[in-house]
């Protein structure tokens, strides 16, 4: 079955307006996961649905087939969805694997060594070399992007959320990124990914979901999927 999602959500802000308008989607496991939209199409309302940022006004989101109802994004932390959003805050003066672990409770004392070795298996996992000690301050954006992807697997996720992460990323530095999640995915990590450009996600994803003004106009298997250019 699905690792992750969604039934017949609906959202409608304060305000009136209906972001999302009756949105199924399900993620299976091991899958690069598209989720493609313009602006204003419901993307981010989603994700934070997704996230435990905000909740439906109707509608359920399952995980691992049973309804979940996450109030705060600790828990679906905890259940085992971690997102990365556009402008995750990475502390500057500290270091790379300072970063990488900021925030998860260790039942332990800091053990430099052991972090360190930690850090270094997970840049393995991504295929992506980083010098644990590096001031974060001092490194290119699509670095510091992939410190913030570490971070979120450093919770050992079984789906991660990527929103818009090639947003600030030159191509060379996206062709690494993609890399990075073919081989997260792989080794069997579920990837959601969202972006506004469809030609780009064609490349890397297994299916794609495509919304438009809060509905869900296309949702198949990538390579049943025609673009138009
Ligand atoms: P809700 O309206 O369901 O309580 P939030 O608490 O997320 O949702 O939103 C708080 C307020 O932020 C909204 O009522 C709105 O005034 C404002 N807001 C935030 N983002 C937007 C946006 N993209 N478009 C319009 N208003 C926004
Ligand atoms: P996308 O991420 O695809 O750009 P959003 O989910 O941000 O789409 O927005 C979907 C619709 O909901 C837009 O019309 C937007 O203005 C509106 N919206 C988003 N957040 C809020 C909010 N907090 N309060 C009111 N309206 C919002």
């Amino acid at each position: 079955g699905a690792v992750l999602a969604v039934r017949d959500v609906e959202k409608t802000y304060a305000s009136g307006t209906r972001a999302l308008r009756g949105v199924s989607m399900r993620v299976l496991p091991g899958t690069v996961h598209g989720l493609i939209g313009a602006n204003g199409a419901g993307k981010s309302t989603l994700i934070k649905i997704l996230s435990g940022w905000q909740q439906a006004s109707t509608g359920t989101v399952e995980w691992k087939d049973q309804p979940v109802d996450w109030s705060h994004p600790r828990q679906a932390l905890a259940a085992g969805m971690a997102a990365v959003h556009q402008h995750t805050p990475l502390v500057d003066a500290m270091s790379v694997v300072e970063n990488v672990f900021l925030g998860r409770r260790e039942t332990r004392r800091w053990d430099a060594a052991a972090r360190r070795a930690e850090l270094l298996a997970l840049c393995d996992r991504i295929g992506y070399e980083l010098e644990p000690h590096q001031a974060v301050a001092e490194l290119s954006v699509g670095a510091r992007q992939m410190v913030a992807i570490l971070q979120a697997l450093a919770r050992n996720p079984d789906v991660v959320l990527l929103d818009e992460p090639t947003a600030a990323l030159s191509p060379a530095e996206r062709e690494v990124l993609f890399r990075s999640i073919r081989r997260l995915r792989d080794a069997g990590t579920t990837v959601v990914y969202t972006s506004h450009f469809l030609d780009e996600v064609v490349e890397l994803t297994d299916h794609l979901t495509v919304l438009r003004d809060g509905l869900v106009v296309v949702d198949a298997p990538t390579a049943d999927v025609t673009v138009d250019s």
